[in-house]
């Protein structure tokens, strides 16, 4: 008992440390810019993401409120994606579930609405899929809004690694243009290999023998078709992944603004409801 508590406090000793030097080491917000002054650690990939909440350390970065407090509502959608692939598989599981769930209720209720599926449809569409279990659920993941959502979350890795990688906020003549893929694309091989080429081996955070093998993959290399332009990468579970190319200022752009979805800081936190597309 002794033991335990002194280890703990250990722990928390060393968390408050780690993040007094993600504080001391930034220049402002790195999600707006700098636009504002870091006050808070936001961690990305949030911890709800990880089952049981095991989230090794690692990965926090220096935000303002309005950005940390913003961009709830993206960890909580991706956090909910995260669960589709592989989905439930124990109690534990399945109490999770429901945490994010109401989560979902909570900070996004325009994609709640989306995602539900009246009781017979979904009972129908299970039964076509040789579901039976009447403990089971089913929710549309592939509306335009959970599309807006997740194109956003993607760009916050994409602002998250690249100060990981470089020390450095994106500025505020950057962006960063994003394309995410599902769970079907990742695993149908359909992902352009040209795009991921330069990565190499994923990193994985790690903490004693907790790591995020398999929950979350990460790295940065540069696209192959426009060398100059740093891409950030990861995959989250058997769920989906991400990719994010940064400028560092607006003519740089490798792909047209209407093609892929770009993201100037500070965008993170404005509604999303004009970023939502048909298709
Ligand atoms: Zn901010």
């Amino acid at each position: 008992m002794y033991d335990c508590e002194t280890t703990e406090m250990g722990e928390a000793k060393k968390k408050q440390q780690r993040h007094r030097r993600v504080m001391q080491a930034a220049n402002g917000c790195i999600y707006c810019a700098g636009r504002r002054r870091a006050e808070q650690v936001d961690h990305m990939p949030p911890r709800m993401m990880f089952r049981l909440g095991q989230r090794p350390k690692g990965l926090e970065f220096p935000s303002c409120g309005p950005c940390n407090q913003g961009t709830s509502r993206l960890d909580v959608a991706a956090s909910f994606m995260a669960r589709t692939f592989p989905g439930i598989a124990t109690s534990a599981d399945s109490a999770e579930w429901d945490k994010v769930m109401s989560e979902v209720h909570r900070v996004a209720p325009d994609l709640l609405r989306e995602m539900w599926i009246p009781p017979h449809e979904m009972r129908q569409a299970m039964w076509s899929e040789g579901i039976f279990d009447r403990n089971f659920a089913a929710f549309r993941a592939d509306g335009p809004i959970m599309g807006a959502y997740m194109q956003a979350f993607a760009a916050k890795i994409g602002f998250a690694l690249h100060y990981e990688a470089t020390g450095n906020f994106v500025p505020p003549e950057g962006r960063v243009q994003v394309r995410w893929f599902t769970s079907s694309e990742v695993y149908g091989g359909r992902l352009p290999p040209s795009l991921f080429a330069s990565i190499g081996t994923p990193r994985i955070m790690q903490q004693g023998k907790i790591t995020s093998q398999g929950n979350f993959e990460y790295g940065w290399g540069t696209y192959l078709e426009s060398p100059d332009v740093p891409l950030y990468y990861a995959r989250v579970r058997e769920a989906f992944a991400a990719a994010a190319f940064v400028v560092l200022d607006e003519g740089s752009l490798p792909f047209p603004e209407g093609e892929l979805a770009t993201f100037a800081p500070g965008d993170l936190v404005m509604p999303l409801s004009d970023r939502i597309t048909a298709g």
